[in-house]
């Protein structure tokens, strides 16, 4: 094939497949050859850019929604936030009470324990003092038995005087 020098033909027409030595001469061809080429890759060229712009359109609404989203989520995480800080104050408060309590409890159970002690002391007091009691009764008990026989003595003592008078009378 001696007219054919193969690569020399370079520019092929992608609709016809007629081949051509320059891209200008193939740009030709089609212009006449195939005219509604162009408005065919124009078309398409809108085609594609409508959408693109719709998935940049869509895109941008995902974006928006995303960041709506993540907006939200910092104020929800904002209010979680301030609720553990809220349950913080409240635990403390709590542990606090408690702490109070327990210090009142021990006031309360050593005071227990003095009342206790203090009953036995009382306890011990009362049983010698009754003893003491005793004693004292028994002391007067003698006392008094002393006072009769001192008494009786004196009656006695009187009644002799006044025989003894009688007697120097006479
Ligand atoms: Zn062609």
């Amino acid at each position: 094939m001696p007219e054919d020098n193969g690569d020399e033909k370079e520019f092929e027409c992608p609709v016809c497949g007629e081949t051509f030595d320059t891209e200008s001469g193939l740009n030709i061809h089609e212009g006449q050859i195939h005219p509604n080429k162009r408005i065919d890759e124009l078309e398409d060229l809108v085609d594609t850019f409508e959408d693109e712009t719709e998935k940049a359109l869509d895109i941008k609404k995902e974006k928006e929604a995303l960041k709506q989203r993540a907006k939200n989520l910092k104020h929800e995480k904002e209010e979680l936030e301030q609720t553990v800080k809220d349950l913080e104050t409240t635990t403390d408060k709590l542990k606090n009470g408690i702490k109070e309590k327990e210090e009142e409890l021990d006031d309360m159970k050593s005071k227990v324990e003095d009342l206790r002690d203090d009953r036995e002391e009382l306890k011990a007091e009362k049983k010698s003092m009754n003893r003491e009691i005793d004693n004292l009764e028994e002391e007067k008990q003698s006392l008094e038995n002393s006072l009769e026989q001192t008494e009786q003595l004196m009656v006695k003592l009187k009644h002799q005087v006044q025989e003894f008078n009688e007697e120097l009378d006479e």
